[in-house]
C-alpha cells in the first residue's frame, strides 16, 4: 500500500474532479491545487463543521474574518519578519534544494546531498514569508505580506472583539482562512503547500488556568477527529520537547496522524503564554491588558491556541476512507467519508429510464435537496452507478424501481454495509437525518 495509496488517491481525486493541479494547461504550478466541484464541497463540509464545533457549539466563542494583508509591524511584533525561516542548502552538484532540518541525520553530519552525494551550501535562514507591495509605488515603505497564519489577525482585534461581544476570559475567537507560506520543500499532494486554509481558534485565559484549558481543548481537538471519522488508531499526539519550542510557545503538543510516509503534524495546540498580546502591546503602544472587575486584577491574558489545517484534514479524510474491497468477485473503490462531510450525501436513481420511475425520481430529489447534498443519475446500469458514489463517498443511495409505482417504497442503499432495506417515500427525510447527521 502505501505511496502506491497517495498515488491511487491523486488519481482518483483528478479522474473524478474532487482535487487537480492548478493551471495545468500551462504545465500546473508547483505545489498549487485547485478544488473542483465534489473537492470544494468536501472542503466546505470539514470547514463547516469546524465551525460548528468551535463556535456555534460555544457561547463563549466568536468568530472573525481578518483580512489578509495586515500591517507590515504586525509581522515585526510576532516574530515573523525576523524568524520565521527554516535553514536551506543547495547541493552544488545537482542543484537540488534542501530543507537542512529535513535531511537524513548522516547527510546532515556530512553536509552531503541525500539524492547524489554532492557537498552542499551553507545553511542560509530562509524566510517562508511571500512579500509583496500595496499600491503603484515599488519601495519599502509599501510592503507587505501575505499572513503567514491567520492567528495574529486574532490577536490584533482581541480587545475590539472581546468587548463588541461582551466576553471576558475564558472566551475564545474563531476564525478560517488563506494562508501563505513559501515552503522550501513542498508536496505530498495537499499535505504541503504555499497556499493553504487555516482554522485557528484562539482561547484568551487568566495566565493561571492556562495549562488547564490546554488539556481542555487538546482533548476536544483530538475528539473532532475521531467524530469526523478518522480511524483512532491512526492518530496520536506528540510534545514537543522543550528545547524544541517555538519562540512563543509554552507547551506544544501535536495532533499527528499516520499518513503513508509516516507520523505528521495534523494541528498544534500550544500555550503561546501572553507573548503575542505583549509584543503588539510593546510595538503598538496601545494597552492591551485586561481588567477584571471582579478582582479588581488587570492582567494581558494567556492565550491557548488550536491551530488546525483545512487541506490536511481533508487529505486524512480521504487517505483514512479509501478503500480497495472485492465484492461477488469485483473490485470496488470506496471512499468511507463519514455521511455528514461527504460531498455528496444521498444518489437518487430511477432503475431504468423509462416507466414513469424518472418523474418519481426526481420528485424525491426536489423533497430532498434543500436538505442534503443530493445526486441524481440515471445513465448507465445501476451497479455502475453505484460504484461510481462509492468511488466518490457518498454514503446513500435512493433507487426507485416498478415496486414504487405499487406502494410508494424505495431502495435505500448504504455504501458501506451495501445493505438494501425498503422505505416510503416520505419517510426518507426523516430516516436520512438520523443517519447522515452527527449527534
Ligand atoms: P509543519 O511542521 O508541518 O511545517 P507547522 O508546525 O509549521 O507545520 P503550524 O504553524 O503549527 O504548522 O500551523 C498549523 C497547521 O497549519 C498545521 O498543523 C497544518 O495543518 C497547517 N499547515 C501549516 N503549514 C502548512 C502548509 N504548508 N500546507 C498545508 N497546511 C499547512
Amino acid at each position: 500500500m502505501n505511496n502506491d495509496l497517495m498515488e491511487k488517491l491523486v488519481s482518483l481525486c483528478k479522474r473524478r474532479g474532487l482535487i487537480f493541479q492548478s493551471s495545468e494547461i500551462y504545465g500546473g504550478l508547483n505545489s498549487c491545487w485547485d478544488y473542483g466541484p465534489l473537492g470544494i464541497e468536501l472542503k466546505n463540509a470539514i470547514r463547516n463543521y469546524w465551525w460548528r464545533e468551535m463556535t456555534q457549539l460555544h457561547p463563549e466563542i466568536v468568530g472573525i474574518d481578518a483580512s489578509i494583508l495586515m500591517h507590515s509591524r504586525v509581522w515585526e511584533a510576532s516574530g515573523h519578519i525576523e524568524g520565521f525561516t527554516d535553514p536551506m542548502v543547495d547541493c552544488r552538484k545537482c542543484k537540488r534544494r534542501f530543507r537542512e532540518d529535513d535531511l537524513p541525520e548522516e547527510d546532515r553530519i556530512q553536509h552531503k546531498c541525500p539524492e547524489c552525494g554532492g557537498d552542499l551550501t551553507e545553511t542560509r535562514q530562509f524566510n517562508l514569508m511571500f512579500r509583496t507591495n500595496m499600491g503603484p509605488v515599488e519601495d519599502s515603505a509599501s510592503e507587505v505580506y501575505l499572513r503567514p497564519e491567520t492567528a495574529q489577525g486574532i490577536y490584533v482585534n482581541y480587545l475590539t472583539v472581546m468587548n463588541a461581544s461582551r466576553l471576558k476570559p475564558p472566551f475564545g475567537i474563531a476564525q478560517t482562512g488563506k494562508a501563505f507560506r513559501n515552503e522550501i520543500t513542498p508536496g505530498n499532494f495537499i499535505f504541503r503547500t504555499r497556499e493553504f486554509e487555516q482554522m485557528e481558534m484562539q482561547y484568551f485565559v487568566h495566565p493561571d488556568e492556562a495549562e488547564k484549558w490546554f488539556d481542555f481543548w487538546l482533548d476536544n481537538r483530538v475528539d473532532f477527529y475521531e467524530k469526523l471519522g478518522v480511524k483512532p488508531e491512526k492518530l496520536r499526539t506528540y510534545q514537543h520537547l522543550e528545547d524544541k519550542l517555538a519562540h512563543y510557545a509554552k507547551r506544544a503538543v501535536d495532533i499527528e496522524y499516520q499518513f503513508p510516509w509516516g507520523w505528521a503534524e495534523l494541528e498544534g495546540v500550544h500555550n503561546r503564554t501572553d507573548y503575542d498580546l505583549r509584543r503588539h502591546q510593546e510595538y503598538s503602544g496601545r494597552d492591551l491588558t485586561y481588567f477584571d472587575e471582579s478582582t479588581r486584577q488587570r492582567y494581558l491574558p494567556y492565550i491557548v491556541e488550536t491551530s488546525a489545517g483545512l487541506n490536511r484534514s481533508m487529505l486524512v479524510a480521504l487517505l483514512d476512507g479509501y478503500a480497495e474491497e472485492e465484492i461477488k468477485g469485483e473490485k470496488r473503490v470506496v471512499l468511507k467519508l463519514s455521511p455528514h462531510i461527504a460531498p455528496m450525501q444521498v444518489g437518487i436513481f430511477p432503475l431504468v429510464k423509462k416507466g414513469g420511475l424518472p418523474e418519481i425520481a426526481r420528485d424525491i430529489e426536489v423533497q430532498l435537496r434543500p436538505y442534503y447534498r443530493v445526486f441524481y443519475d440515471e445513465k448507465g446500469a445501476i451497479g455502475r452507478r453505484y460504484r461510481r458514489q462509492d468511488e466518490v463517498g457518498t454514503p446513500f443511495c435512493i433507487t426507485v424501481d416498478f415496486q414504487t409505482k405499487e406502494d410508494e417504497t424505495v431502495t435505500l442503499r448504504e455504501r458501506d454495509t451495501l445493505e438494501q432495506e425498503r422505505y416510503k417515500i416520505p419517510e426518507l427525510q426523516e430516516v436520512l437525518w438520523e443517519k447522515v447527521n452527527v449527534e
